[in-house]
């Protein structure tokens, strides 16, 4: 089994430089995911000075590990967000998912990006009758917004269900190609820096002052923190603002190919989709705080491959994203002339794409009749906070029993954590019988690490953090290390 991604295939062998000196710019855009290569890419035409780096290679981070699904028909949102808000609300929304995905097939179409796009039907399901209500009330909606659907008998695939309904006009694609397309059409104009880290955005009087490594410096006026997860707590406070989840992802080769798109309404959470001559069947979103074993969902994805299509795994990865109260993602201006472009639910390779138009007209300043819906100041009233105390309480809770029992119940002999000098460390042996040693607190907000057996990592269920086991960082946000350092 490839504990990786099924997207990247080949290698960008295209690698860019590092910065190696200070710099100044007019926009600074850390991250080169969808976000901020779609920034840039609605930027790139601006007679302004853009700047876009990444601490890893570019398009390496959670898109590359997605389903690569550009639906409108996600899930069962548009009645919840009409609950939250109201129906003109949901509907702003949905022609904000529709905006998106035109624009992605446009640019694909007009660049020629080979990215292995199809226009697919989408699926939603329940296997569970209960949840009828929920979807006559999408029904509604969809009625009332022209939504061309369908109440289907069956799933397309021989996969139990109750409930399905269908929308066409979706589509999907290969993200990491779709990446690597937006990357060729904007390095003739935006100079890319690699394996560039930000470890700090500080507003000094009329400018950001961004440090790379606590070494260079990047002076701009403008920054756009694309990073997935924002790397600063001050300002917006986002780690109380959200929560992080995780997702599970298995594909396997079958012999026919169907231009579908599946999502189940009823939990655990099923996404399937073909690419090429796989099948993906993702599995489980949950809290990054509850239930830390891995092992257990991979074993899962297995027994269930195994019970409806007899077939072994090839491919196994996962991500996490990050979900906000009330649905709608946080894109725009936190402070002046700092953007941010987060909490898509899981629907990234949509907002991410809107993200980057939205952020374009607010340092334009033009209208975009959705910086009002996606503001990430956006005045919350009590009912549409409900799900910030719960947030709250997974993390805290999860912060404090690790406190407690630093042994974690699951941990084989392989894995021990250990005080060593007073200081709280995790000490992984490898194969070998080599031991690696880490400090086992999370730089980003102190949570402790507890260890990932399947991609063998050590892992924040706090907020998503992962680092390798001799202590790199692989995803934020947490922008140091957990190296021991040498006294
Ligand atoms: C399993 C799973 C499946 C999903 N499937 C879908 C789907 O089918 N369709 C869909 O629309 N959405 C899907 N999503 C959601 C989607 O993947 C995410 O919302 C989206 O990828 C986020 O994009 P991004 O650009 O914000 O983040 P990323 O793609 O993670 O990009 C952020 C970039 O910032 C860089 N970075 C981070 N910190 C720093 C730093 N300090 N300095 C410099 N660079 C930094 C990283 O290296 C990375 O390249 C899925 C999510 C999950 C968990």
């Amino acid at each position: 089994m490839k504990n990786k991604s099924i997207w990247i295939n080949k290698d960008d062998n295209d690698i860019e430089d590092s910065l190696e000196e200070n710099i100044e710019c007019d926009i600074l855009i850390v991250g080169g995911g969808i976000a901020g290569l779609s920034t840039a890419y609605y930027l790139k035409d601006s007679n302004k000075k853009v700047v876009l780096i990444d601490k890893d290679r570019i398009g390496y981070g959670a898109t590359s590990k997605n389903t690569g699904k550009l639906d409108y028909m996600q899930g069962l949102i548009y009645h919840k967000i009409e609950k939250n808000y109201n129906k003109e609300i949901a509907k702003i929304y949905l022609e904000s998912q529709k905006e998106a995905i035109n624009e992605v097939v446009n640019i694909i179409k007009k660049n020629k990006i080979n990215c292995h796009l199809e226009k697919v039907n989408s699926y939603v399901f329940s296997g569970n009758i209960n949840d009828e209500k929920d979807f006559n009330k999408e029904i509604e909606f969809y009625k009332d917004n022209n939504i061309d659907y369908k109440i289907e008998s069956s799933l397309p695939i021989s996969y139990p269900s109750s409930i399905v309904l269908s929308t066409n006009n979706n589509y999907v694609f290969n993200p990491y190609e779709y990446m690597m397309g937006l990357k060729g059409i904007i390095k003739d104009k935006i100079k890319i820096y690699e394996n560039t880290k930000c470890t700090s955005i500080d507003k000094k009087d009329d400018y950001y002052k961004c440090l790379i490594e606590d070494k260079y410096e990047i002076k701009a006026k403008y920054v756009v923190c694309a990073t997935h997860y924002p790397i600063f707590i001050v300002p917006f406070l986002i780690p109380f603002k959200t929560e992080v989840q995780n997702f599970y992802i298995g594909a396997f080769q079958v012999n026919d190919t169907k231009n579908i798109s599946i999502l189940s309404y009823n939990k655990p959470i099923i996404s399937m989709r073909y690419y090429d001559k796989y099948f993906l069947y993702g599995r489980r979103s949950h809290s990054s705080s509850t239930d830390l074993d891995i092992r257990k969902d991979l074993d899962c994805i297995k027994i269930e491959v195994k019970k409806y299509w007899n077939k072994d795994i090839e491919y196994f990865y996962h991500t996490n994203d990050i979900m906000t109260y009330d649905n709608l993602p946080f894109i725009g201006e936190i402070s002046p002339n700092l953007y941010i472009a987060t909490g898509f639910n899981k629907w990234g390779n949509t907002n991410g794409t809107i993200s980057g138009r939205v952020i374009r007209d607010l340092i334009n300043k033009k209208d975009n009749k959705y910086i009002q819906l996606f503001n990430p100041k956006r005045g919350i009233s009590l009912d549409k906070i409900k799900n910030i105390p719960l947030y709250n309480i997974k993390v805290s809770t999860r912060y404090i029993l690790n406190k407690i029992n630093p042994h974690m119940n699951y941990y084989d002999k392989n894995v021990k954590i250990k005080f060593i000098n007073g200081k709280r460390c995790g000490i992984y042996t490898d194969d070998d019988g080599k031991e690696h040693i880490v400090s086992n607190i999370c730089p980003h907000m102190k949570c402790n690490l507890i260890f990932n057996y399947v991609d063998k990592t050590w892992d924040c269920p706090c907020h998503g953090s992962r680092f390798t086991v001799d202590g790199d960082i692989i995803e934020g946000p947490s922008v140091y290390s957990i190296k021991i350092k040498e006294e």
